[in-house]
C-alpha cells in the first residue's frame, strides 16, 4: 500500500496552498479532489477576492494578514505571474456600525495606513460614489484583490513541481485512524499517511458528519454590471474595492472593473439582515446600490453562484480533529477566508507535520463549539 507523509483532501483555496507548503518543505504529499483544478463548484472562483488588513472581523486576524501579504508576494515571485493587485479599499457605514468602526479599530490597533473620510470627501476622491449624508468611510490604500482561480492553479502547479501527487477526479471516500496515523480510502484503493488535512469547503458538513460542527452552507451570487456612462470611472486607480454597511445591516460590496468594459463591474451582497443574502437578484442589487453608486447597476451582464460555509461566530475552523490529532481540519471560512489561503496553508502544513504554527490559532479551535 502506498504511503505519504500527508494526504490533503480538497484542492481548492486552502488545500492547494497547504499542498504547496508541504511539498516545498520536502514532504511526500498526495492531494485528492473530485473536481478539475480551478473549478467553479466550490468557493474559490469568480475573478476576485478582497485582501485587506483593516479587519472589522477582529484585530486578532492582523498578524496573519501581515504574513499573508508576504506569502502572496512570494507566490507572485514563485509562480512568475501577477496576483495581488492594490486598488485601495473603502469600508463605509454610519459611525457606530461594525464595518466602519471595526476596520478603524484594527487599523489603529496595528498602525495600518488609513484615512477617515466623510461622505463628501469620498465623492470628491472617487466620483462614482455618492454616499448618503452622515456616512463615514475608512480608506485603506494598500487593500487590493487577488484572482482566486489563478491563485489555486499557481499553488497546485508549484506543489506538483515540488513533487506532490495531485489526483483530480478522485475524491476521498473515507478515512480511519491507524495508531497515530491515518488510512485514507479512495475508489482507486487506500493509502496510509502520517496526517490527513480535510479542506473540503462547502462539502465539509458531509465529510465531517458526526463531529457535530455547526457549519451552515449558504449561497451567494456575484453579479457583474455595465455602468451607465462606461467603466472608466470604475477602473482601478479611480475606484477602490468597497464594503458598505447600510442602516438596515445589509452589507453589499464590490470591486473595480478589473477586465475593462467587457468584464464589467462586480458587486454582491456579503451579509443581509432583512432576507437571505443569496436571494438578491441582479436587479435588486442594482437598486440596493443606487444609494451609494447610482450609475453602477445600469445593465446586468452576468451572475455566478458561490457558497459561504459559515460558523456561528464567523471565525474559521482550523486545528486538529478533537479526537484524532493526525487529522487536521480547515473549513468554516465564513465568506472571508480566501485572503488567508497562503498563510493558513503554511500553518496547516505545520499542524500536519507536528510543527508549532507561528500564530495563535486558538480562536479557530474546532472544539470551541462543544460547550
Ligand atoms: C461569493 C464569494 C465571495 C467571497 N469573497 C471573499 C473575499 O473577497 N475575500 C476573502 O478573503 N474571501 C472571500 N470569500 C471566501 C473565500 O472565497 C472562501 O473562504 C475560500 O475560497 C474557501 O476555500 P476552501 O478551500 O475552503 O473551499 P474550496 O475552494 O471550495 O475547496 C474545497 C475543495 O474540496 C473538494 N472536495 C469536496 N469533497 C471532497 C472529497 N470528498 N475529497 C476530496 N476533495 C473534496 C472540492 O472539490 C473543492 O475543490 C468569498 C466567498 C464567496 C462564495
Amino acid at each position: 500500500m502506498a504511503s505519504y507523509d500527508v494526504v490533503v483532501a480538497g484542492l481548492g483555496g486552502f488545500g492547494s496552498a497547504t499542498a504547496y507548503h508541504l511539498a516545498a518543505r520536502g514532504h511526500r504529499v498526495l492531494g485528492l479532489d473530485p473536481h478539475p483544478a480551478g473549478h467553479a463548484f466550490g468557493a474559490s472562483h469568480g475573478e476576485s477576492r478582497i485582501v485587506r488588513q483593516a479587519y472589522f472581523e477582529g484585530s486578532a486576524y492582523v498578524p496573519l494578514l501581515r504574513r499573508g501579504v508576504e506569502l502572496w508576494e512570494r507566490l507572485v515571485r514563485d509562480a512568475g505571474e501577477p496576483m495581488l493587485r492594490e486598488t485601495g479599499g473603502l469600508f463605509l457605514g454610519r459611525p457606530g456600525t461594525r464595518i466602519f468602526e471595526g476596520s478603524l479599530a484594527s487599523a489603529r490597533d496595528w498602525d495600518i495606513t488609513h484615512e477617515v473620510l466623510d461622505a463628501d470627501e469620498v465623492s470628491a476622491r472617487f466620483p462614482a460614489f455618492r454616499p448618503p449624508p452622515g456616512t463615514a468611510a475608512l480608506y485603506e490604500p494598500r487593500a487590493g484583490v487577488v484572482p482566486p482561480e489563478r491563485a489555486v492553479l499557481a499553488h497546485l502547479r508549484l506543489a506538483a513541481a515540488a513533487g506532490a501527487q495531485l489526483r483530480h477526479g478522485q475524491p476521498m471516500l473515507g478515512w480511519e485512524p491507524r495508531g497515530g496515523a491515518v488510512r485514507v480510502h479512495t475508489a482507486a484503493g487506500s493509502v496510509d499517511a502520517g496526517a490527513l488535512v480535510l479542506a473540503t469547503g462547502r462539502w465539509a458538513p458531509d465529510v465531517l458528519a458526526g463531529l457535530g460542527l455547526p457549519l451552515r452552507v449558504e449561497p451567494r451570487v456575484m453579479h457583474w454590471f455595465a455602468p451607465s456612462g462606461g467603466v472608466a470611472p470604475y477602473e482601478p486607480g479611480r475606484f477602490p474595492l468597497w464594503i458598505w454597511e447600510r442602516d438596515d445591516g445589509t452589507a453589499p460590496y464590490g470591486v473595480p472593473a478589473l477586465a475593462g468594459a467587457a468584464g464589467g463591474v462586480k458587486a454582491s451582497v456579503h451579509r443581509s439582515a432583512v432576507r437571505p443574502a443569496g436571494s438578491w437578484t441582479a436587479q435588486e442589487v442594482a437598486r440596493l446600490l443606487g444609494g451609494l453608486l447610482p450609475g453602477l447597476g445600469a445593465e446586468h451582464l452576468r451572475s455566478v453562484e458561490c457558497a459561504y460555509t459559515l460558523t456561528p461566530d464567523e471565525h474559521f475552523v482550523v486545528g486538529r480533529h478533537p479526537r484524532v490529532p493526525a487529522v487536521v481540519l480547515a473549513c468554516g471560512f465564513s465568506g472571508h477566508g480566501f485572503k488567508f489561503t497562503p498563510v493558513l496553508g503554511e500553518a496547516l502544513a505545520d499542524l500536519a507535520t507536528g510543527a508549532e504554527p507561528a500564530y495563535d490559532l486558538a480562536m479557530f479551535a474546532p472544539g470551541r463549539f462543544a460547550a
